[in-house]
């Protein structure tokens, strides 16, 4: 029942709803008595031959007006109670999603998205149904079993009340067993459901490389695996679950059995009137939902713990990157310098970065390249403080970049990340992503800049063409092209294209960099890419090898030094040559 005092911020928030909700539930368990008294009544009148057609009528109207009583505050205890507690699951689905929002990528590098999507939705289901049904069967088979149980024993007789009431502590004793059962089943039935997820979500995201490779065949295997896991998982609480309905029927049965054994006596000797045993037997039915309910209390209560406890944990886990007290509300400008002695990943031994001492002057091109794996994405990712945690510093318009609000120095630095991503919303919603109140003239102009403005003016609906799920229906290069017309969006004072041309031809990737080069006057370029062609004009040029620069200046100083740069540039030329068929 720890949850119950986990959820106590909840409670007290919407107190009124749930104090207003109790006492309508306290007042139907109430009224729930009245109708096995006023049967009993009518038994032992119509006995004694008393019962005229008046009382008759009475009591008939009695039975329905509390009927109707009931109907009505059940239905409104329902709305405040189970209101609320929808309530409560959007609250933490809002946090869950504020809080991933502010988390750094290691983050995501540690969770599995299946995961992370279970917890926004079976674990908030589990913790609503706490809120809700939770609430109400505790209140309901507190107040029921209660008043019940004291209307035996206070208005019918306590002797039978204690003889029928044997049974019970066994049913106490089995149900907490099985609550406690349950609870470590339920915790592998969510942990195989959030597999599960993964699992779908990486299908159906990798469908297309599935398809290429002929894997259906085994990956509809593995899935039915994973799947079949979670059957059995769920089956195995399932098999606990069920155990509850039978135990309490057995354990009411042999109240009952007991009652009219021991009820009948007391009749016959003269200690209860045939009419009151009547009102006891249907009493102690009343006592069968209580008990339920119970029982499902524990089943409800014990999936509300485990998933709270998870979404706990997840909304504990600190924001690693994040802003300074007194950090500077204003977007950087300037010269970017990096003084790095060594940095590695979170987990990992293997320096990334080593020895890096880089200065880039304001408004300059700078392209960086090297081989795959020499440190590329890491030294722009550290300038945008995804990742933090290394030796040294990065400066940008001569502060240290962790001086910035984080959303200052995001908003100065536009990035076209290498695996580009577009929404299932419009190509130019896409592009206004960055700034959702550009102009029309302001996309066009973004797109025309990006090469990409053709292209989507060929598409019957234009800017308006919806884009499918990671943008399906679009090429490659198209894609690349959008993702880049959105960090022009935002005109920024750093834009760093990172690999983003990868899938556009060589012809094309100069054009956009040379109209980039016109129109980003006196503004800063970073650019990494494999076609060295693509950044032989820039002012700087540095090349990384496992981490270190091993060589930096411009096309001619490296074309003299007969280094990697050389090397690489003659042999591409050559490459081109031979493909063009010279
Ligand atoms: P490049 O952009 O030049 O291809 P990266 O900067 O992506 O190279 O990677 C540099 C090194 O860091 C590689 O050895 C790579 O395996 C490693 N690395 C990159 N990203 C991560 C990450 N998120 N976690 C751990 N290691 C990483």
């Amino acid at each position: 029942m720890k949850v119950f005092l986990d959820l106590k911020w909840f409670f007290l928030q919407e107190k009124k709803s749930y104090l207003s909700g109790t006492i309508l539930l306290l007042l139907v368990a109430f009224l729930q008595l009245i109708p096995p008294k006023i049967v009993g009544f009518v038994v032992d009148s119509i006995k004694e031959r008393s019962l005229t057609t008046d009382d008759l009528v009475n009591w008939i109207l009695i039975l329905i007006t509390t009927a109707l009583t009931m109907y009505g505050l059940r239905f409104v205890w329902r709305i405040m109670i189970f209101g609320s507690a929808t309530k409560l699951s959007r609250i933490l689905r809002n946090e869950l999603y504020h809080h991933f929002t502010k988390m750094s990528p290691a983050f995501y590098q540690k969770r599995r998205v299946g995961d992370l999507m279970a917890h926004a939705t079976n674990d908030l289901q589990a913790i609503q149904q706490t809120a809700g049904v939770g609430v109400l069967t505790l209140v309901d088979s507190l107040s029921t079993g209660g008043f019940v149980v004291l209307a035996m024993a206070f208005t019918i007789s306590w002797k039978l009340t204690l003889i029928a009431l044997i049974p019970m502590p066994f049913m106490a004793v089995l149900t907490s067993y099985y609550g406690t059962l349950l609870h470590k089943r339920f915790h592998h039935a969510q942990e195989a459901f959030s597999a599960l997820n993964d699992k779908t979500q990486e299908s159906v995201t990798g469908i297309k490389v599935l398809k290429t490779f002929g894997q259906e065949k085994e990956e509809i295997e593995s899935f039915r695996v994973q799947s079949e896991e979670v059957v059995q998982k769920n089956m195995s609480v399932a098999r606990v679950d069920s155990l509850f309905d039978p135990t309490i029927s057995i354990i009411v049965g042999i109240s009952f059995f007991l009652s009219i054994v021991f009820g009948s006596r007391f009749v016959i000797s003269g200690e209860m009137t045939i009419g009151e045993l009547i009102s006891f037997t249907t009493y102690l039915g009343l006592l069968i939902w209580p008990m339920l309910a119970f029982g499902w209390l524990f089943n409800i209560v014990e999936r509300g713990r485990a998933s709270y406890e998870r979404v706990s944990a997840l909304l504990n886990e600190q924001v690693d990157i994040h802003d300074d007290p007194d950090a500077l509300d204003q977007a950087p400008s300037g010269d970017i310098e990096y003084h790095i002695d060594s940095y590695s990943y979170p987990g990992e031994e293997v320096q990334a970065l080593l020895d890096i001492h880089l200065t880039i002057k304001e408004g300059q091109t700078v392209g960086i390249v090297g081989k795959t794996g020499a440190g590329k994405t890491t030294l722009l990712r550290l300038l945008l403080r995804e990742f933090e945690g290394y030796k040294g510093e990065v400066r940008f318009g001569g502060e240290i970049v962790q001086r910035y609000k984080l959303r200052c120095l995001r908003e100065s630095i536009g990035y076209v990340p290498q695996d580009h991503f577009l929404f299932s919303a419009t190509i130019g919603e896409n592009i206004a992503f960055s700034n959702p109140l550009s102009s029309t003239e302001e996309i066009e102009m973004a797109a025309k800049l990006a090469h990409v403005h053709d292209d989507i003016s060929r598409f019957p609906k234009g800017y308006e063409t919806v884009v499918g799920e990671r943008g399906v229906s679009l090429s490659g290069g198209q894609k690349q092209r959008i993702s880049i017309a959105r960090a022009l969006l935002l005109k920024p004072e750093v834009l760093i294209l990172d690999d983003s041309l990868s899938a556009v031809d060589a012809k094309t990737e100069e054009s956009i960099l040379s109209s980039l080069k016109q129109n980003r006057e006196g503004k800063t370029t970073m650019i990494t890419s494999h076609r060295l062609s693509a950044i032989q004009h820039a002012d700087l040029i540095v090349v990384l090898e496992d981490g270190r620069i091993i060589e930096s200046g411009n096309h001619l100083q490296l074309m003299k030094k007969k280094g990697w740069y050389k090397e690489m540039y003659l042999r591409q030329q050559l490459e081109e040559l031979v493909e063009h068929g010279g």
